[in-house]
């Protein structure tokens, strides 16, 4: 399972959005570092569900604790980076749902529901959901911060696990698709680090014992260092530290 080492490729098209998008399968050309060393690593763009697959809601801008949007005077406003997302992006962050509703895609649409209109959020906190079948689902564009990873969301990619892996383990299915998917945002997004929510926020469990468990397979199958020493911090916590 663990592929490991030195990823050689060079990524040449610009993240596209949906599945039903214009994106295309990613064109990957071996990097001179990856001849050399002769290392070749192919990975296939997962099957992703797109938004409209799930009916997910329309971002919501108006929304109460992500209002308006992002600036250095309005820092937790909704945030399209403007920058390459290769350079914005360092660490992917493992969590779990916690809650389950009938199948994958009612727990999806009640994920979004609850970061809506529980937390009032603009949109669903996470960049993707896994599902127990291994479906996995399009949350919040990937090319906007998301709202998972408190103090620490800027340049990091939300992947939530549906489950709650403090009582339960996490499918065979949903490990597999879900390394598929890290696998390929990892090369993609030209990633450092994989961590678990926990690992940034020590007041909660998530991604849970079940699922920690797992996080050196899913980082050493990337070819990502596992904790949080890639993060990087924005602008606006060089200029205000961020609060206890
Ligand atoms: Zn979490």
């Amino acid at each position: 399972m663990c592929v490991g080492g030195a990823v050689g490729y060079l990524l040449l098209e610009r993240w596209g959005g949906a599945e039903s998008g214009p994106a295309s399968v990613p064109t990957l050309v071996p990097s001179p570092a990856a001849t050399r060393s002769g290392q070749i690593k192919q990975i296939a763009r997962p099957l992703i569900t797109p938004r409209a697959g799930w009916l997910a809601a329309a971002v919501d801008h108006t929304a109460e604790n992500e209002a308006g949007d992002y600036s250095l005077d309005n820092a937790e406003g909704w945030r399209e980076y403007d920058a390459d997302l290769r350079a914005m992006y360092q660490t992917v962050v493992v969590h779990h749902s916690v809650i389950y509703e009938t199948d994958d895609v009612t727990t999806m649409r009640e994920i979004q529901r609850l970061h809506m209109e529980t937390r009032k959020w603009a949109d669903i906190g996470y960049h993707f959901g896994v599902g127990k079948s291994g479906q996995v689902f399009e949350g919040r564009d990937l090319a906007a911060r998301g709202t998972h990873v408190e103090g620490y969301n800027t340049g990091s990619v939300g992947v939530v696990f549906f489950g709650n892996f403090e009582v339960e383990s996490p499918t065979v299915e949903q490990i597999e698709s879900g390394r598929g998917l890290i696998d390929w945002l990892a090369l993609r997004l030209e990633l450092t680090h994989l961590a678990g929510h926990g690992d940034f926020n020590d007041f909660t469990k998530c991604p849970g014992a079940h699922m920690v468990v797992y996080l050196d397979t899913l980082a050493q199958s990337a070819g990502l260092r596992l904790g949080t020493d890639g993060y990087v911090p924005s602008e606006e916590q060089l200029i205000t530290p961020p609060p206890e």
